[in-house]
């Protein structure tokens, strides 16, 4: 074990293990312990206005600081998490890191929408809705600070009842966001009757967009399809300056990307918003083959 654990970040990501594997049945007891032993990490990433650069929110990302392999990043767990059942246990543990910090925000005079992701089991959980409203209501954060990213795939695995699910949190005054909008298995038929907010254009599309024309489309027919629809729309992967006047043009209402700033740890969220100073958003070039 000691010996396969050195070559660890290929152990985890192809962790397509049997499910009573030696290696499998490790790796869960792990990322229990990783729970007890406070070993998992809540980084925040911001989410800004683009057409006026105000900092509205931020996306929850779970790393695990493993004590031998160090910080591991999301996808070398997740799929092993999501294929075991765990991910309940994640889930939970991420929406309560994100209900405390919507209240530690509002204390410091921050009123912010915390996103966070959910997997399909999350969403074939009865008592989802119950869950999170135990979360919010003893510390009076008022639930339209909390958003769920799901991604269509998820939806779809079993649509009828992802929908009840959905509809029962958009009912309690969740706010709910459609994440990698475009990579999944699309189904306009279940936009049209899904209870969501937001639409998360796939970070793929955007980082491309400024050199291939077929994403720049992509990016500017997703943001018409979305704002067609009553919806909000948000820009994952916005890592350039041009990008954010691009979209900023394009009618885009948010983004998020390493040009605004990286996941960070928790900790450092309140003191970075209050130190951030948008660009001069008049003068980003956004000349480009959208013209
Ligand atoms: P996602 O929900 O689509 O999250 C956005 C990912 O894009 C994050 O990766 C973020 O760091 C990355 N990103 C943001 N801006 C940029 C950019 O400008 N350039 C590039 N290259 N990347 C950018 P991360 O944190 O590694 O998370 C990867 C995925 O893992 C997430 O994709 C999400 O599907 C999953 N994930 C992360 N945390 C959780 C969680 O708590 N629960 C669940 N179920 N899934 C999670
Ligand atoms: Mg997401
Ligand atoms: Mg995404
Ligand atoms: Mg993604």
């Amino acid at each position: 074990y000691a010996a396969k654990t050195r070559q660890c970040g290929s152990l985890i990501y192809h962790a397509q293990l049997d499910a009573g594997s030696q290696e499998s049945l490790s790796l869960l007891t792990e990322l229990r312990h990783a729970v007890e032993n406070e070993e998992l990490r809540l980084f925040l990433q911001p989410k800004v206005d683009l057409q006026r650069g105000r900092v509205i929110g931020a996306e929850a990302l779970v790393r695990w600081q493993h004590p031998r392999r160090g910080l591991v990043p999301p996808m070398q767990f997740i799929p092993f998490a999501e294929q075991t059942g765990f991910i309940r246990m994640l889930s939970a543990w991420v929406l309560s890191g994100a209900a405390k910090f919507a209240r530690e925000a509002l204390d410091a005079g921050l009123s912010l929408r915390l996103s966070v992701n959910l997997s399909t089991r999350d969403l074939m959980d009865q008592d989802l809705p119950a869950k999170i409203e135990a979360l919010l209501a003893p510390r009076e954060v008022p639930p339209a600070a909390l958003c769920l990213e799901i991604t269509e795939s998820a939806i779809m695995d079993d649509p009828e009842r992802a929908l009840s699910t959905l509809e029962q949190l958009h009912a309690m005054g969740l706010k709910l966001s459609i994440d990698d909008f475009g990579t999944g298995y699309s189904s306009l038929a279940y936009l049209k009757r899904l209870p969501v907010d937001e639409l998360k254009i796939d970070k793929s599309f955007v980082m491309a967009m400024e050199r291939d024309l077929d994403d720049a489309r992509i990016v500017r027919s997703t943001i018409e399809l979305a704002h067609n629809l009553g919806l909000s729309v948000v820009a994952e992967g916005l890592e350039t300056a041009k990008a954010w006047a691009m979209l900023a043009r394009l009618g885009c209402d948010e983004g998020q990307g390493y040009f605004i700033c990286k996941p960070m740890p928790q900790e450092q969220f309140i003191a970075w918003a209050a130190a951030w100073q948008p660009p001069d958003i008049s003068t980003l070039s956004a000349e480009s083959a959208m013209a």
